[in-house]
């Protein structure tokens, strides 16, 4: 019998989880399908019972139910608990356990970039919210030694750079400090979401101060190439749209699901192409 897996958010209509999985088991000749479900709040503990009952093997989580979910897993991991967050469950013989996949999804698309040394550069993180802390605490895990982090409520950035039980050091900056300092750094990432579709004429923190070279990652995919992406280019930045730190952590949530690596090329093309990009 064909096992199933899922994703549960609110809304979920433009999600394209399930034209990658699809096209991975369709390609490895696993025998499952992935279905996306719109799971309004009121309804998360329901649709967990749900998903016990009808067995279904394996699912993603996202907006708006990432923190909530855990109160109604069996077992939450350890990267998962530091984070806060879980954004992939796997059934494990009836018992539900959590796991984060987002911010190893992005250091998994950097590092393709950029290779193994991005470890060790002066970076700067742009935003503070649920995405902010899957990659802030996950580099810190990792061993990056310094990462600063810049925020329109700077409070926010001082709280998750509080929780983080890993040794970093870490300044939280207003958008404005930032931006005169910004020569220090050699990877910015923006995590917020000013860019994103459909408020696609703002940026998220101001470029001419930056070195030609820095890396600029930008964890938004829809547009596929962002306006500060755009401008970070045409000053001689590096630039990274969202859609690997996307695949990467659907790559990984596929590998916890079945055991099998799945192809990452593959994966990233079809979302291209749903996005309409080549
Ligand atoms: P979130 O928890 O709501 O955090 C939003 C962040 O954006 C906060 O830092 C917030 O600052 C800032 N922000 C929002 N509107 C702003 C504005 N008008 N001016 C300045 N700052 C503003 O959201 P999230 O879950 O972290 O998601 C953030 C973005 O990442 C979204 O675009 C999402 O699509 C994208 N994302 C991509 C992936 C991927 O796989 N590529 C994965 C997850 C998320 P304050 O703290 O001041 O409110």
């Amino acid at each position: 019998m064909g096992k199933l897996f899922g994703l549960i958010g609110h809304p979920v209509g433009h999600s394209m989880s399930p034209f990658m999985h699809n096209d991975q088991f369709a390609n490895l000749g696993i025998d499952g399908h992935y279905h996306a479900f719109d799971v309004h709040p009121k309804d998360l503990e329901a649709a967990i019972q749900g998903i016990r009952v009808l067995g279904i093997s394996g699912f993603n989580i996202t907006i708006p139910h990432k923190v909530n979910v855990i109160q109604y897993l069996d077992e939450v991991d350890e990267e998962a608990k530091q984070i806060g967050a879980v954004n992939t469950v796997v059934n494990k013989n009836g018992k539900l356990i959590g796991y984060n996949t987002d911010g190893k999804g992005f250091v998994v698309s950097l590092m393709q970039l950029a290779g193994d040394s991005v470890l060790h550069k002066k970076m700067l993180l742009v935003g503070a919210g649920g995405a902010a802390r899957g990659i802030y605490i996950t580099l810190a895990r990792l061993g990056v030694q310094h990462i600063d982090i810049a925020n329109r409520t700077v409070e926010k950035a001082n709280e998750l750079i509080a929780s983080c039980s890993f040794p970093i050091t870490s300044n939280a900056l207003s958008i404005i400090e930032a931006e005169k300092n910004l020569f220090n750094y050699e990877i910015i990432i923006n995590t917020t979401s000013v860019g994103m579709s459909p408020q696609t004429g703002m940026i998220p923190i101001d470029l001419k101060n930056m070195k030609a070279g820095t890396i600029l990652s930008d964890i938004i995919y829809n547009p596929i190439e962002t306006k500060w992406l755009k401008l970070g280019r045409s000053l001689g930045g590096v630039v990274q749209n969202g859609v690997g730190m996307f695949v990467g952590q659907g790559a990984l949530a596929f590998e916890l699901w079945t055991g099998q690596k799945p192809d990452f090329k593959g994966m990233e093309k079809i979302v291209r192409t749903q996005l309409g990009g080549n």
